[in-house]
């Protein structure tokens, strides 16, 4: 269970998160919308201390953060528990597809080098890219690359993975293919929560779709009930707005 109270952020101006409470489920598909600039990236970030929350707690499995006094130890604590997925994939341009995920088994996990490659060859099979093994960032595609992003976030073995507009950045040809992947680490039972502005992909995978607006949840439910018959008239004009 993954359990949220309180979280809130500011930048010096006012604040981006205002207390957010959330609550997931294991195995739970949590999809995230919301106009600009509304905190949806900030909730994520936070999650993961890449923006360090001001206030809150993050329980994730046995491990609980007071974000107000979290350690270092704790913050690793909640990254191995908390795997990533960038909007601009975040590769380290000198590696190599397999030095990616090889690399994030050895910093974050702690895995013995020859452990860290052998689960990255199983991971590199899995998204279908063992081919490309070998190859940097900038012999990749955009959807390949994004791929990469991904399985160095799968072989983590994270109990919550974090999608922040995983495909908002691909030129339209590379994002089926990412969500193809996507759908699959779904069928694996992982625990997701996903930012994204693909409703038709939303509807199709979330459990529970979240609406958020001003740092604040304004309203959550089923994908059906959220897109075919939102209650708040703040959801109402953002799906007016992206249809
Ligand atoms: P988008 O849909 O455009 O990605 P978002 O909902 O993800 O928007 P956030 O990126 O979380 O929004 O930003 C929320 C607010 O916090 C914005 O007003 C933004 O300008 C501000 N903000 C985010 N990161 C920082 C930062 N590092 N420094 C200062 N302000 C920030
Ligand atoms: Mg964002």
């Amino acid at each position: 269970m993954i359990e949220i109270t309180g979280l809130t952020k500011g930048f010096g101006g006012g604040p981006v998160l205002n207390g957010i409470d959330l609550s997931i489920a294991p195995g739970e598909r949590i999809v995230v919308i919301g106009p600009s600039g509304t905190g949806k990236s900030t909730l994520l970030r936070c999650l993961n201390f890449l923006d360090r929350p001001e206030a809150g707690t993050i329980r994730v499995g046995d491990l609980t953060v007071d974000a107000a006094k979290a350690t270092k130890a704790q913050i690793l604590a909640l990254r191995r528990r908390t795997a990533f997925v960038f909007q601009n994939y975040a590769l380290f341009a000198n590696k190599t597809a397999r030095e990616n995920i090889t690399e994030a088994l050895v910093t974050v996990q702690r895995k013995p080098r020859a452990e860290a490659e052998a689960r990255a060859d199983s991971i590199l099979g899995e998204i279908g890219l063992a081919e490309k093994a070998g190859s940097y960032p900038a012999a990749l595609s955009g959807g390949q690359q994004q791929r990469v992003g991904i399985g160095r976030a799968m072989a983590l073995d994270a109990q919550l993975m974090l999608f922040d507009e995983p495909t908002s950045a691909l030129d339209p040809e590379w994002v089926g293919e990412v969500l193809d992947l996507m759908r699959r680490v779904a069928e694996q039972h992982q625990t997701m929560l996903i930012v994204t502005h693909e409703m038709q992909f939303a509807r199709e995978i979330a459990d529970r779709v979240i609406f958020m607006e001003g740092g604040r949840i304004v309203e959550e439910g089923p994908p059906a009930q959220i897109f075919d018959d939102p209650r708040d008239a703040r959801t109402k004009a953002f799906l007016r707005r992206v249809r």
